[in-house]
């Protein structure tokens, strides 16, 4: 008989009513349950070696990244869950559950280990809405070799980091994804495909690595630099620039240095000019 996945809708219910169990919305759950997005999302997660998924929920990406890949090790948070993913990923002898909120995993000395041990270590994952940047801002700074981040995230958030320069939704998160990664738009995930549904829409979206990393930046300074250029986006970058260095003529001879006109607006600047200003600042 054909595998019924647990992502199929009434699988998915017999799960949560032998178990007499409601998604927490505290935790962010909302369990996928739609088979074909999540083959689909797993298919494009490049899992050929390890990957790490941030809450498992019940077990219906793992499953699928499970088949695909050597090694999963999925973070959950809600202890409730850990009997259940047992049963529904009895299976499946390639993961490890971990109960441990993701934020405080070790990912400077795990990802390396894991490199040795598996080669590829990627990232794929349905993440609770509540934590998305922390999440992601973890993943860039802790293990900034990790070559493939794929998740599901709000609509709009993932719009903010695939934006073009100049589009509305051109933000401080824009840059800052887009300085490390590539950031590609996969696809759009209606709110049906949740149980339960949650009122908005969401994407997958893909970061893929750029590579070469600019060694003479430093990224936390480069990230603080971007948050004071967006601080207020009605303002020319030179305000806020002026702001930021708490001196006027600084600003002004950075913004020469760089070579952008002082009338533009933080939202006009690509990742390159975000870039010259950085350097004109040291
Ligand atoms: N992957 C499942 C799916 O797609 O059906 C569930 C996704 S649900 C949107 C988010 C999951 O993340 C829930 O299982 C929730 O308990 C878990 N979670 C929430 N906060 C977490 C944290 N800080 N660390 C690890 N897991 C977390």
């Amino acid at each position: 008989m054909a595998k019924r996945w647990i992502s199929v809708p009434s699988r998915t219910k017999e799960i949560l009513e032998k178990y007499d169990l409601r998604a927490k919305k505290g935790f962010g759950q909302n369990f996928l349950v739609d088979p074909v997005i999540v083959q689909r999302c797993a298919d494009d997660a490049h899992c050929e070696g390890l990957v790490i998924e941030i809450g498992p929920g019940i077990g219906s990406l793992t499953e699928q990244l499970a088949l695909r890949a050597k090694k999963v090790i999925a973070y959950e948070v809600d202890e409730d869950l850990i009997p259940i993913l047992a049963d529904t990923l009895q299976d499946y002898d390639n993961v490890e559950v971990i109960l441990q909120d993701f934020l405080t995993a070790d990912l400077k000395n795990l990802v390396p280990e894991w490199q040795k041990e598996y080669g590829m270590v990627t990232v794929c994952a349905n993440l609770p809405y509540y934590i998305t940047t922390p999440v992601l801002f973890k993943i860039f700074e802790e293990a900034p070799q990790i070559p493939y981040i794929t998740v599901m995230v709000q609509k709009e958030v993932g719009e903010r980091f695939a934006a073009a320069v100049g589009s509305p939704q051109y933000s401080a998160l824009s840059v800052e994804g887009q300085y490390l990664y590539n950031v590609k738009r996969l696809f759009t995930v209606p709110g049906r495909s949740f149980n339960p549904s949650p009122n908005v829409d969401s994407v997958i979206i893909q970061f893929a690595s750029r590579g070469a990393k600019h060694e003479e930046i430093d990224t936390e300074e480069f990230f603080t630099l971007v948050r004071a250029c967006f601080k207020q986006r009605r303002k020319t970058v030179y305000n806020n620039l002026r702001e930021y260095t708490g001196d006027g003529q600084r600003a002004e001879e950075i913004l020469q240095k760089a070579d952008i006109p002082a009338s533009l607006r933080a939202q006009q600047l690509t990742v390159e000019q975000m870039i010259r200003i950085y350097e004109a600042n040291q």
